[in-house]
């Protein structure tokens, strides 16, 4: 990538995992010369510091800000609006504004409201990389590598900053796509958003013990307690909860950020659910060995697609 403009000053606001993997990666690049970071925990910023992420931790944003040539918010999305009317009075007139948000119409709203004058500047995006961990420490300068990358830019946006921003993921090994925000979370609703929340709510329902109550015949001596449910659980059951170790208020924020079109994707999940249990009031073991061998085939082509 022989044209890619090394960035002088890098700003990133929330230092976190994907926070600090955006800077490792380019620092892994070459692309970066001055790493600062913003950030809320002064234990995570240190961590960034001593990891290599960024090189100095931000003492308050005018300096933070001063010359610097791309800004990265990496916080929770709904924080994204506060963020953007905090540093909009301290951009270059060039400095490029860019976002990792998991949702993207919201962070569209927000940048209208407080960066007016620099949208041509803001290039909406999204990793679709990541991991259940949070925090620098768990920042790695692979994490982009063969992942796709959403960008969603707006009418106002530059040809420039779109190309610039476009290259900095691609050398941090992103495949990068573009698609309206509006596209970018319905499809994210159904294959990010709505998984969480099916993970998050298992694990809450079983360890909550919410089935077992529900059933007279359990409450007697030999009561079913949630822990031994836990202890029985085996792979496909860590498997099925892995992300639900992921950060609460991240996903509050995601969830939130997306409610319209998550509501509507739950409630048709709800039908896919009343379907097979349909199937199985009525013990018909053809219809669910239909949908069962549709769905592992599916998952078979999917993965032989995307390795
Ligand atoms: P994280 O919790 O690891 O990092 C977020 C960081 O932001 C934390 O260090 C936190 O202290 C800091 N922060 C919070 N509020 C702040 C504020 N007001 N000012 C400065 N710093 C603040 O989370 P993450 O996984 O890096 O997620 C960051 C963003 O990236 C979120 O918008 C998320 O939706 C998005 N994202 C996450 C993933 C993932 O899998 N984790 C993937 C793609 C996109």
């Amino acid at each position: 990538m022989t044209d890619v403009v090394v960035i002088n000053k890098l700003v990133i606001i929330g230092v976190g995992l994907i926070g600090g993997s955006f800077a490792l990666a380019l620092r892994k690049a070459d692309l970066v010369t001055h790493v600062t970071g913003v950030g809320r925990s002064q234990a995570n910023m240190e961590r960034a510091r001593d990891l290599g992420a960024i090189d100095e931790i931000a003492r308050d944003l005018p300096s933070a800000l001063r010359d610097a040539e791309v800004v990265f918010l990496a916080v929770p999305v709904r924080q994204t609006g506060e963020i953007m009317a905090q540093i909009s009075p301290y951009l270059g007139l060039d400095t490029i504004v860019t976002d990792a948000g998991s949702t993207k119409q919201n962070v569209v709203e927000a940048a209208r409201t407080h960066l007016a004058e620099h949208l041509r500047n803001f290039v909406p995006g999204h990793p679709v990389a990541g991991a259940e961990l949070s925090g620098a420490g768990a920042a790695n300068p692979n994490l982009f590598r063969d992942k796709n990358l959403v960008l969603t830019p707006i009418q106002e946006t530059s040809v420039g900053a779109l190309k610039r921003v476009t290259q900095l993921w691609q050398a941090c090994g992103a495949q990068v796509s573009q698609m309206s925000a509006k596209r970018h979370d319905e499809i994210l609703a159904a294959v990010s958003h709505l998984p969480h929340v099916l993970s998050f709510a298992l694990m809450h329902y079983v360890s909550s013990g919410n089935g077992l109550e529900a059933d007279d015949r359990l409450l007697t001596d030999d009561m079913i307690r949630p822990s031994e449910l836990l202890r029985f659980a085996g792979s496909g059951f860590r498997d099925f909860t892995r992300i639900a170790g992921s950060s609460p208020e991240m996903w509050r924020d995601i969830c939130l950020g997306n409610r319209e079109v998550l509501s509507r994707q739950i409630d048709a999940y709800q039908g896919e659910l009343a379907a097979l249990r349909e199937m199985l009031v009525r013990g018909d073991g053809d219809a669910l060995e239909s949908i069962f061998a549709n769905a592992r085939e599916a998952r078979r082509q999917w993965l032989k697609e995307t390795p």
